[in-house]
């Protein structure tokens, strides 16, 4: 059986690849658990070479991959472009860990106690299709870094640059069986991962909803489980912001990447006194986005991943939803939905409160830094959020307050390579990225010996 894999930009089949099912994830897990052992002993100083070396292959095809990606999950080439540096970053960071995965002595009666950070084995990685190979690469690094090895699932609608990746591995000198990938629906592939009791941890980006299923399934073989699941991050404006400086970075904070992004802030808190300016610069910022082909330079934003993300993300600007801004979007075949912004929204709204993961904003108005907090908090997520203030104490105050893994204050930016980033609540369970990373893919092992 094949795999149609689709470029939504034009709607049209650009692969067709064969499609693994549960025997081709049982072979994968075989062949990581195979290499394990080699691969663990791996000298430190070795590993972190092959590290590096992946690192400057994936650099050497970076234009390639960046293509292969805009095409296929339908992203702007500029930002694909971007996406693949941070891969290529990804691994050289983690190429450092593993001569620096230190242990710790500590002082006990009768002799001398040490810990090490073991690896776990094997680990199966599951990633979502809006960032293939970039989130693919946040679990892949560290994990290899830390002396495991990996079955990889990439989402059944953008496999193309994990596919990639297995060759690139074997091209940059790692080890046969140590990066393993298969491309296959989740039902099936990634169903299998998480039950296979030769798989001691499954790190899970995608939707809360089937996060919650692995964590279930994990269950029964107590396997380690880290989630980065949905969001619904706010970006609260308050009365004191640059307000032109919050209004002219909004949208791209909740329409880049068609706002297919888990931590797109999809909700504007604005706070009363300034909204109609806001709204003002706001609109001006978002009717001068550039929505088309992704291969076009000048693009700012592409079409949505698949028809039935299309048709979910329509079922929340029904005919009758209060449209504040409109943009623009391509006409014909392809994914298109135009930016828009639904004004104003309270907080109990459908929109407001469950991810859309489109390019749909709401914008909330509020009355004081207390108010603007709670409505922040009121969500099952906690993935990000960004403040806008001049205030420095009230920007303090409110970093504490808020309930998300990951803050900018007067910036939206997430996510870089040496910070570390993840969910509260139910946005999700660990920590991807900079030194926190590595916990999550070994266990301490305490040894003591008698003097
Ligand atoms: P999804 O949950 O549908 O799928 C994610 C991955 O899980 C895919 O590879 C899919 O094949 C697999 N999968 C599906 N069913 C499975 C099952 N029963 N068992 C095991 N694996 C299964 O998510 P998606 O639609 O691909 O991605 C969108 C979601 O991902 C959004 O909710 C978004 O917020 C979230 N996301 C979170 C982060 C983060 O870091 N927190 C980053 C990106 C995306």
């Amino acid at each position: 059986m094949s795999l149609s894999v689709i470029e939504p930009a034009t709607a049209a089949v650009m692969e067709e690849i064969p499609r693994a099912g549960a025997e081709e994830v049982d072979a994968a897990v075989a062949a990581a658990k195979a290499a394990f052992p080699a691969w663990r002993a791996v000298s430190p100083a070795d590993r972190a070479a092959l590290l590096r070396a992946l690192a400057d292959e994936l650099e050497r095809r970076l234009e390639d991959l960046a293509r292969l990606e805009a095409r296929n999950a339908g992203k702007p080439i500029g930002d694909a472009r971007g996406e693949m540096g941070m891969v290529v970053d990804t691994y050289r960071y983690y190429a450092a860990a593993p001569e620096r995965l230190l242990g710790q002595t500590i002082p006990v009666a009768g002799g001398v106690d040490m810990t090490f950070r073991e690896p776990l084995g094997v680990v199966g990685l599951i990633v979502p299709w809006n960032f293939p190979l970039v989130i693919a690469s946040w679990k892949c690094a560290p994990a290899l870094a830390a002396g495991n090895t990996i079955v990889l699932k990439p989402a059944e609608l953008t496999p193309l640059t994990a596919l990639e990746l297995e060759r690139i591995a074997l091209d940059a000198g790692l080890p046969e069986g140590v990066l393993n990938v298969v491309a296959g629906p989740g039902s099936v592939c990634g169903k299998r991962l998480v039950e296979h009791p030769d798989v001691a941890k499954v790190a899970f980006t995608g939707s809360t909803e089937v996060g919650r299923g692995i964590a279930a399934g994990a269950a029964n073989t107590i396997k380690r489980v880290t989630l980065e699941l949905g969001g619904k991050s706010a970006n609260i404006v308050f009365a004191d912001a640059d307000l032109a400086a919050a209004a002219a970075a909004a949208p791209s904070a909740v329409f880049g990447n068609a706002g297919q992004d888990c931590c797109a802030r999809s909700r504007i808190l604005v706070e009363r006194p300034v909204m109609d300016d806001f709204m003002a610069e706001l609109e001006r910022a978002v009717l001068a986005i550039r929505v088309g082909d992704p291969l076009d330079e000048a693009t700012e934003m592409g079409p949505l991943i698949s028809a039935g993300q299309l048709e979910t993300v329509g079922s929340y600007v029904p005919e009758d939803a209060p449209v504040a801004i409109r943009g623009s979007a391509p006409e014909g075949d392809g994914f298109w939905f135009p930016p828009t912004v639904l004004a104003p929204m309270s907080n109990d709204d459908r929109a407001a409160a469950e991810e859309i993961f489109g390019p749909v904003a709401v914008v909330i108005p509020f009355d004081g830094e207390e108010e603007g907090l709670r409505i922040a908090n009121d969500t099952i997520y906690g993935l990000s959020g960004s403040v806008w203030t001049e205030n420095g104490a009230r920007a303090m105050r409110a970093a504490r307050a808020l309930e998300t893994g990951v803050i900018s204050i007067n910036s939206n930016s997430s996510v870089r390579v040496t910070t570390p980033f993840g969910g509260f609540k139910q946005s999700g369970v660990g920590r991807e990225l900079g030194p926190d990373a590595l916990e999550h893919y070994t266990d301490v092992k305490n040894v003591f010996v008698a003097t």
